[in-house]
């Protein structure tokens, strides 16, 4: 079963940070396999894909072109059922309209010297889209990947996906489509990141690789990163729940399970502030993972990773939970906005006892791909901002020049860089009219 603590221990604060040191996930190496398959990538292209595609999905795929299959989408799409195409028009349009929301403006100002600063957003050329696909089939992560893509105004968005003996997702298949798919190529894992950012076939690279996946997936993209942009590196996924015994005890533990079911990596912790409340929800949720269909993942998660700790108070749950840095927070409590401001790390947070994180997973509109393993302390989920850059835009009069030219020039000449001063002082000779 999962891990008990008590605030009020002597030994908490190490015993907790020794158990959140705990490694979670897959322990192998896989940093030297990922490097030997991007080396045969941008040695041979296509025809590695092909033959790692076939090595690790065992499905045949043109070695030489490495075609864009986007028509094998269209032909897919027709087998997904009318209620799941329903539900995914759904989250479509609540994601499209949530990261809309997010688009930044361009701005500008004068400095009362003559001088007018700003930026601009523009929205990257090209994007590739990661859906993993080894194991299960995720159309939420496709929607999440490329919605916002496409509202930041990206031009070429490409997805990849592997099909293990040759199958993928309708539901996959029509998500990709109602999101804009143009270009589909029906590899995965870190052949397909390579592709990706190096080019292979007809597969011209991209500028930035975004999505989830495996370790060789995560692995990949660390790799590839500064030949191309990458989203985040995603670990196994996690919950915290801050509990005031508010909320119905079986609620919470099915909240709790949602999440242990992802991965046997996957970590589910619980604070609470009452220690009979905790004891009902651990009860519900062995009682729930005897019937789950997903128990062996889930019992594996909850009971290596799984904690629930007793806390005294709100202020100390929330500082708690600053420690963990959460990718999910669920405050589920009586009066969850009064609490909002102690939270000051977690990727996503979900307020009162209706908001529970699976609604977040797919169709609140909030973005999915959250920072996980304590990275909230330095950085945000997906979302608009990813597909965009800012660039800085200056202008100067005369007037502004010579107001600067001064400083410009001293420091050129500190650093010793005498092409950077006479840039300066050229205008500056010239223009002893203004
Ligand atoms: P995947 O697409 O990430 O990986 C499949 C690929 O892994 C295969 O195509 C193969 O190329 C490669 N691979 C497998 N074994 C290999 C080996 N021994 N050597 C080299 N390469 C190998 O699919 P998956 O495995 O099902 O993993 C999906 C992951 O994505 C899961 O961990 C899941 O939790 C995660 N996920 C996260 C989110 C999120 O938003 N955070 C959403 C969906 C899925």
């Amino acid at each position: 079963m999962a891990r008990w603590f008590t605030t009020s221990s002597q030994d908490f604060s190490a015993d907790f940070s020794a158990f959140l040191k705990e490694p979670r996930g897959d322990a192998a190496d896989t940093a030297s396999a990922v490097r030997a398959i991007i080396d045969d990538v941008r040695e041979t292209g296509g025809q590695a894909v092909a033959s790692y595609t076939q090595k690790f999905d065992r499905f045949e795929i043109d070695a030489i072109s490495l075609k864009n299959d986007s028509m094998s989408l269209e032909r897919l799409a027709k087998d997904c059922p009318e209620d799941v195409r329903r539900a995914v028009d759904f989250a479509h349009d609540r994601i499209e309209a949530y990261h809309a929301a997010q688009n930044p403006p361009d701005h500008s100002f004068e400095d009362g010297h003559g001088m007018t600063l700003g930026w601009r957003w523009t929205p990257l050329s090209s994007v590739g889209v990661y859906v993993p696909g080894g194991r299960a089939n995720y159309p939420s992560s496709v929607l999440m990947n490329m919605v916002p893509a496409k509202v930041a105004g990206v031009e070429r968005i490409v997805m990849v996906a592997p099909t293990p003996d040759g199958v993928m997702s309708p539901a996959v298949a029509y998500a990709a489509l109602k999101a804009g798919v143009q270009e589909f190529y029906p590899i995965g894992g870190a052949q397909a990141v390579a592709a990706l950012a190096y080019g292979a076939g007809d597969l011209a690279p991209v500028d930035k690789i975004v999505g989830p996946g495996n370790a060789y997936v995560a692995e990949a993209k660390r790799q590839v990163f500064g030949t191309v942009g990458i989203d985040t590196i995603a670990g196994p996924s996690e919950v915290c729940i801050i509990a005031d015994g508010s909320v119905e005890a079986s609620w919470i533990a099915a909240d709790l399970l949602s999440q242990a079911e992802h991965d046997p990596s996957a970590q589910s912790i619980l604070i609470s502030l009452d220690e009979g409340y905790a004891k009902e929800v651990e009860a519900e949720v062995k009682s729930q993972l005897a019937v789950l269909g997903t128990e062996e993942t889930a019992r594996q998660s909850w009971n290596k990773h799984g904690a629930i700790i007793i806390a005294s108070s709100m202020s100390e749950a929330c500082d708690i939970s600053n420690r963990i840095a959460p990718e999910h927070l669920e405050l589920a409590v009586a009066e969850p906005k009064t609490h909002l401001t102690k939270v000051k790390h977690a990727g996503a947070v979900f307020l009162g006892a209706w908001a529970p994180e699976a609604l977040g997973d797919y169709v609140t509109g909030s973005n999915h791909v959250l920072p996980t393993s304590g990275a909230a302390r330095f950085s945000s989920g997906l979302g608009l901002f990813d597909f965009m850059k800012r660039m800085s835009v200056q202008s100067a009069t005369p007037g502004g020049f010579r107001h600067l030219a001064e400083a410009a020039m001293a420091l050129a000449e500190a650093e010793h860089l005498p092409a950077h001063k006479r840039s300066v002082s050229i205008r500056f000779e010239k223009g002893t009219d203004v």
